[in-house]
């Protein structure tokens, strides 16, 4: 008779390893994606490899799409939302609306189980989008060898892979402290980090978040609003590299009922009482101190995924450990035909827009290298990225936005009496019937102090910062002075509009 043995039958791989694709890309983030929607557009035959290694602590493993969507940007906006709308609630009640908060903590699973469906939804429709535009896709971890060949592993077996060229786009993960020298408590096994937060089955309950940059910052904000105790720590002080009155700023609208934050702090030890329970002793400003937290969220920066160049000749930053570009081509490496892409490329922000824009134009780059009609020079002329002028938003609970210098960039740049600063606080209207409304919005214009008035720095703090800096983003990239902002009438009533003010 007929005997399967289904164990033995081999998986198929779903394309040709003998093929020698005109770009192998590595990563399925926004880079990596980006790159083969424009490359497959241009006529280019690409195969993408993703692989995503599950969260120390969580085990959670996600689906095509990279940081932004799976665990940064994307369930970010939400749950800083989901603090928002508690906070239009109180609010409703100055307004006439007869609603109560029943309960000040979040449904965390309602909100988890929405999220993550939609993060699902998200990742199956770039799936689809790769059989649609015909990008071979495969889930496995692939690197490129000595030969500047990809080799990569599929049912056991190792294949190895001739690529015209190379996409490495494999973006970074959250970093771990060092483990305390002589204790039991390993941060990896205990620790969660961004990767793990968004799909936490129960709210993380009293929570220490350590790091003073965009993340903590950003989950702080939210814990707090969710309902959660935060205790924010940071070996120096908050956001450190940004302007630094509004930091200050960010700080004081954060701190306050549910959330404290020490500056100057470290850990010293840690003990895991019982599951999730942790006595936490902390050096504040040289001052032992004793917490005791259900979590410990690390937010402490992020390290590039490098491994997979280790061995293929491209240089390595030696302090980020990030990928090495060129002056004239920052997406090039020292080896001609492989190129990086996003967060694992040192010298440009580590912003989804950067990576998602800097995809298209290598797609674009390389199709015409193949093609050989332009030159060179024409080439990068046509299709470099601009990393000058970029925008960006702190998504704390009172968002931030800003496109240019701060305030003590300009100064070392400039010179303290080579520039001046416009700003002004203000209450939004809408919040000016609202009893608890402590809340103000801050701007502040950097301008050359010289005949032309060119403005270097634009900085807005409130409500819908991100929508806010968008416009002033392409403002700055067409290179506006302060004259031009004095002639702009803006729009009333809004926040936004003082820019247009100030004096
Ligand atoms: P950041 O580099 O912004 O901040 C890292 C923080 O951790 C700093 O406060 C730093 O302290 C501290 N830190 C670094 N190393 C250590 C260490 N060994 N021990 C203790 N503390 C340490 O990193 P994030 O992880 O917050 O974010 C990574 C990047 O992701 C950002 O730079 C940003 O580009 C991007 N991002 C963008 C967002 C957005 O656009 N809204 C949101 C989230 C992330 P110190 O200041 O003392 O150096």
């Amino acid at each position: 008779g007929l005997s399967l043995n289904l164990g033995s039958i081999k998986k198929k791989l779903p394309f040709d390893p003998k093929r020698e694709y005109d770009a192998v890309v590595i990563g399925g983030g926004t880079g990596g994606l980006s790159f083969v929607q424009e490359a497959r557009e241009l006529g280019l035959s690409v195969v993408m490899f993703n692989h995503v290694n599950p969260t120390p602590k969580l085990g959670y493993k996600w689906g095509l799409g990279g940081t932004c969507v799976n665990v940064g940007c994307v369930p970010k906006k939400l749950f800083h939302n989901a603090g928002l709308i508690k906070e239009s609630i109180h609010m409703a009640h100055d307004y006439g609306w007869d609603v109560e908060l029943k309960d000040d903590k979040i449904k965390w699973e309602t909100l988890r189980t929405n999220v993550q469906n939609h993060i699902k939804g998200i990742n199956f429709s770039y799936v689809s989008k790769m059989k649609e535009i015909g990008v071979d896709y495969i889930e496995a971890k692939a690197s490129i060898n000595e030969s500047q060949n990809v080799v990569f592993d599929f049912d056991d077996t190792q294949y190895e892979l001739k690529a015209k060229n190379i996409i490495i786009a494999t973006g970074g993960r959250p970093r771990y402290l060092p483990n305390i020298e002589g204790a039991d408590f390993k941060f990896e096994d205990e620790c969660i980090t961004s990767d793990d937060l968004f799909a936490l089955d129960k709210s993380p309950g009293k929570t220490l978040v350590v790091g003073g940059g965009y993340i903590a910052l950003e989950c702080a904000g939210f814990l707090k609003e969710l309902g959660n105790d935060v205790i924010m720590i940071n070996r120096s002080s908050f956001l450190r590299v940004f302007d630094q009155t509004i930091a200050g700023k960010i700080l004081e609208n954060m701190v306050g009922g549910n959330l404290k934050a020490f500056g100057k702090t470290t850990i010293t030890n840690i003990t895991k009482e019982d599951e999730d329970q942790y006595l936490v002793d902390l050096l504040i400003d040289g001052e032992p101190k004793k917490a005791k937290v259900n979590s410990i969220l690390l937010a402490i920066g992020r390290d590039p995924n490098t491994h997979v160049v280790e061995n293929s000749g491209v240089k390595i930053n030696p302090r980020s450990f990030k990928v090495e570009g060129r002056v004239e081509e920052p997406e090039r490496t020292c080896v001609d035909q492989i190129y990086a892409l996003g967060d694992i490329l040192e010298g440009v922000p580590e912003l989804m827009p950067v990576a998602q824009k800097s995809g298209t134009l290598l797609a674009h780059r390389i199709y015409h290298r193949n093609k050989g009609e332009l030159t060179e020079k024409e080439i990068l002329k046509k299709y470099s990225m601009d990393y000058s002028n970029i925008a960006t938003t702190v998504f704390s609970n009172v968002e931030y936005s800003y496109v240019g210098l701060n305030e003590e960039e300009a100064i070392e740049k400039y010179g303290e009496d080579n520039i001046e600063i416009y700003h002004r606080e203000v209450t939004p209207l809408e919040a000016s019937i609202y009893s608890e409304n402590s809340r103000t919005a801050y701007m502040k214009l950097i301008v050359e102090r010289n005949e032309t008035e060119k403005v270097i720095g634009i900085h807005y703090l409130g409500p819908s910062a991100g929508e806010v800096i968008n416009g002033f983003g392409l403002a700055m990239k067409l290179g506006i002075t302060k004259k031009d902002i004095d002639n702009t009438i803006g729009i009333h009533p809004t926040v936004g509009e003082d820019f247009f003010n100030l004096t």
